[in-house]
Formats: C-alpha cells, sequence, structure tokens
C-alpha cells in the first residue's frame, strides 16, 4: 500500500513537473485545480484550469462515483454484478449498456483477442482478489468453455449471458470513464484539462498556454522511469504493461492480469506493453488491452488496416519500440531502445 502511495504521488508530481501547473488564488485562466481520489481500484487525479474547472471537477467527481456503483464486478448491486448471478435479462444504464456493446464489437474486431467473459479465469489466477495462484490446465480448459463474447445478449440497454458466464469491464470502463470526465469538462466550458485514471491519461485541450501536454509512458522494461514522451492535445494515451499487475510464482516466473483468451493464460504474444493514442478514451483502452493480447504482427496489422484512427507505440520482448507513423514527430524517446516507425501501405 505504502509503495502504491508513493507512486501516485510522484505520478503526481511528475505530471504537475510536466504539466508546469500551480495554485493560484486570483482565478485566471492559468489557475490549476486538481482532485485526487481513489475508485475503481485506482487511484486518480483530474485536474482542470480556469474559472469553470472547480464545477467541472465536481461533476466529474460524482460521474466516477455513480460509474463506479454502476460498473463495478465486486459491488453486489452493481449493473455488472447483477448480470453475473441473474441468469434472466438485467436492465442496466446507458452507461453500461454502451461499454458493453462497445467491448463486443472491439472482441469482434479483434478476432477476440479482447474478450469480457474472461472474468472467471482471471478470478481463478486471484487477479481479482490478490491471492495469485497458478490454475493447471484441466481447471483452465474447464473453465474456457464459458468464455465468449458472443454469449453475449444486448439490446435497448437490456443485457443478459448465459448462466456460469460472466463479465468484467476493467479492460475498457477507465476509458470509457475518462472519455466521460473530458465531455463534461468541454461542457462547462473548460479549454484545459488532464485526467490520470491511474496512469491512463486523457487530455482536454492544450496546456493552458496553448502548447501541448506532455505525457509520459513509462518503460516496463523499468517501470519507475519514462520510456518516452508524446505530445498531445484532445487524445488519451492509455497503457496496457506486463508491469501493471503481475506475480512471480513458485516456479520463477512472471504472470500478468492480461490474459489469452485462446490459452487462459496472461497473454505472451511479443508486447510487453503497448500504448494507444487517439481521441477517444474506450477506443484506446478496448484496444490497448486487445492489442497487447494479439501480438507484435497482429497489432501491427490491425494499425495499417485503417480499422480505426489511432496511433500506438509497442514495446516488444525483445526491447524494441515499434512507433506508429502519425505519432512519430509528437514522440521522444527516454529510452536506450531502438525505435522503429512503421507506416501504413
Ligand atoms: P488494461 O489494463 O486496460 O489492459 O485492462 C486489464 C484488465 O482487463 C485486467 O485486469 C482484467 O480485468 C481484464 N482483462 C485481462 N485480459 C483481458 C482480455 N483478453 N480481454 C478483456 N479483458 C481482459
Ligand atoms: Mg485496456
Amino acid at each position: 500500500m505504502n509503495r502504491t502511495l508513493s507512486a501516485f504521488a510522484v505520478c503526481g508530481l511528475l505530471l504537475t513537473a510536466l504539466c508546469g501547473c500551480r495554485n493560484n488564488i486570483d482565478i485566471s485562466d492559468n489557475t490549476a485545480f486538481t482532485r485526487d481520489l481513489f475508485a475503481m481500484d485506482t487511484f486518480m487525479s483530474v485536474r482542470a484550469y480556469g474559472k469553470n474547472a472547480s464545477a467541472a471537477l465536481n461533476s466529474s467527481e460524482k460521474l466516477i462515483s455513480s460509474l463506479e456503483k454502476e460498473l463495478s464486478v465486486t459491488l453486489p448491486e452493481s449493473d455488472i454484478s447483477r448480470i453475473n448471478s441473474s441468469g434472466e435479462p438485467v436492465r442496466v444504464s446507458g452507461n453500461t449498456a454502451a461499454i458493453i456493446d462497445a467491448a463486443v464489437r472491439y472482441g469482434s474486431l479483434t478476432d477476440g483477442a479482447l474478450d469480457i467473459t474472461l472474468y472467471p479465469v482471471l478470478r481463478a489466477w486471484g487477479f481479482t482478489t490478490g491471492e495469485y495462484r497458478i490454475p493447471d490446465s484441466h481447471e483452465l480448459s474447464e473453465l474456457l468453455e464459458k468464455v465468449d463474447y458472443r454469449q453475449i445478449q444486448s439490446e435497448d440497454s437490456t443485457v443478459s449471458v448465459p448462466e456460469n458466464v460472466m463479465i468484467d469491464l476493467g479492460a475498457l470502463a477507465k476509458g470509457y470513464t475518462s472519455d466521460a470526465v473530458a465531455q463534461i469538462m468541454r461542457e462547462k466550458g473548460v479549454s484545459s484539462g488532464l485526467i490520470n485514471l491511474g496512469g491512463n491519461v486523457q487530455t482536454v485541450g492544450t496546456k493552458p498556454d496553448g502548447s501541448l501536454w506532455r505525457v509520459a509512458v513509462r518503460n516496463p522494461y523499468s517501470p519507475d522511469t519514462d520510456m518516452c514522451v508524446v505530445e498531445i492535445a484532445d487524445k488519451a494515451v492509455i497503457t496496457s504493461g506486463t508491469y501493471e499487475r503481475y506475480f512471480t510464482g513458485e516456479d520463477g516466473k512472471n504472470y500478468w492480469h492480461i490474459l489469452d483468451p485462446s490459452t487462459g493464460c496472461p497473454a505472451d504474444n511479443g508486447v510487453v506493453s503497448a500504448t494507444i493514442i487517439g481521441e477517444s478514451g474506450i477506443m484506446c483502452d478496448a484496444l490497448s488491452t486487445a492489442l497487447f493480447v494479439a501480438g507484435t504482427e497482429k497489432a501491427v496489422s490491425y494499425w495499417q488496416s485503417g480499422n480505426e484512427d489511432f496511433d500506438m507505440i509497442l514495446v516488444t520482448n525483445d526491447r524494441r519500440m515499434i512507433c506508429t507513423d502519425g505519432i512519430s514527430d509528437a514522440f521522444s524517446s527516454s529510452c536506450s531502445m531502438p525505435v522503429e516507425v512503421i507506416h501504413r501501405a
């Protein structure tokens, strides 16, 4: 816990340093207001500038708390818990329905690399409780029989899954949340904002001085240090990495929380971190997880197919960075890994 708190403090300091923010008594367009909170099992920090900032932060905090109540897989009254326990069609909020529909869509676009019905398998590994263990292959194949996002029925905000199928939105809920917070900020007239949900960053406008936000991305091989900085405006930068949640087994191997639905084991297809940069937080979050799982070659061809407008930075298990050409000019490396810039045909 202490480690997490100090990581949070360092993260706050780092963003402060990068953004050059300070609090003033006169509320000018440059005055920064920051709200730190813990929700969705994540330390969050939301910052907005100017005279509308304080009201925007109050609304953002309320929104995050109500989204958590709808989306949590552990709170018994949440939409997700009701879907997982009922066996009957469940009426859900518009937010829950929108995330589930997006999850099914990205499941299909990525050939099932993103599969929100993996929850029972994640539970078997202990990723939901912290009581880690390595399930044997028999247990995994039994659990995998129930895993398939195509079993989810969703229509008009009513969702049902077959008995013993369970869902969890951990792979994309934070991206949806940062989109929703960014939307509130814009509606409240905030033109500079920075939303940091546990290292997943979404920005509103530019910095108050008109310059681009500088967002640091961690080095998966040395998570206390940065690998690069990207300069953006009105975009999200969302990373999935092996280092975010993992345990070391008795066999000395590391097992991380992003699973390959085809095996039920931690995805190990050549990517150790996938950073997605784009205008939609939920797209970036869904793809960060899915392309991490898909692996280097499939991630590159997904991007090259032009299905969606985004940029990405992959770090491979042979210590290379692969960076798409749309971000290469706005990217500065701060590590020694070689960078390969890729292009669409
Ligand atoms: P992220 O940090 O966005 O990559 O999300 C990781 C979280 O998504 C994990 O902690 C699990 O709750 C869940 N998850 C893991 N693997 C998958 C997967 N292949 N598809 C959907 N959700 C997953
Ligand atoms: Mg994700």
